[in-house]
């Protein structure tokens, strides 16, 4: 019901409001790292619900860059690939391509169900299922779709290990 309510022409405004009410501690998380984490975020057939929750992580409610992390637009300035959709077999060269053009030391995380396992989306004629039977993950963030705390505490435990 939650994850219904959150789709459709009114999600962007739900997304800023769990944002606003669930505006996570960032206190003693990351600020003293070198350089930020950077984050590639990659839809890739899904519903875009786990798509949105992820871009409104970089809004003001959330101090995603005092938590270490930035989001970067070429695959290249990437450590982190973050995963969303079920992996349609027309992406699947894509996110290929995408993990190539990233540079030693990446790291692989699906965020939501579909990224998971293929969530509401199994593998099919037009989908592979997600990435949990395809390729090693770093982490696996489940939901449907997870929300931007939730994403967030996930990144912030694993910039930890
Ligand atoms: S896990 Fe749910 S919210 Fe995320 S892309 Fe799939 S169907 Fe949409």
């Amino acid at each position: 019901m939650n994850a219904l309510r959150r789709t459709g022409p009114l999600s962007l405004l739900y997304a800023f409001m769990d944002a606003r009410r669930w505006r996570p501690s960032t206190e003693g998380v990351s600020v003293g790292r070198e350089r930020p984490i950077g984050l590639y975020v990659l839809e890739t057939g899904g519903c875009e619900g786990c798509f949105m929750e992820i871009e409104s992580l970089k809004g003001s409610a959330f101090a995603l860059e005092q938590a270490g992390f930035v989001c970067v637009s070429d695959p290249a300035d990437a450590d982190w690939l973050l995963l969303t959709g079920a992996v349609t077999r027309v992406c699947a060269e894509m996110v290929d391509r995408v993990w190539r053009a990233m540079p030693p030391g990446r790291s692989l995380i699906a965020v939501g169900a579909c990224a998971v396992d293929g969530g509401p989306f199994p593998a099919s004629y037009a989908t592979l299922g997600g990435l949990q039977a395809l390729t090693p993950v770093r982490r696996a963030i489940p939901g449907c779709p997870p929300a931007p705390q939730e994403i967030l505490q996930a990144l912030q435990e694993l910039a930890r290990v």
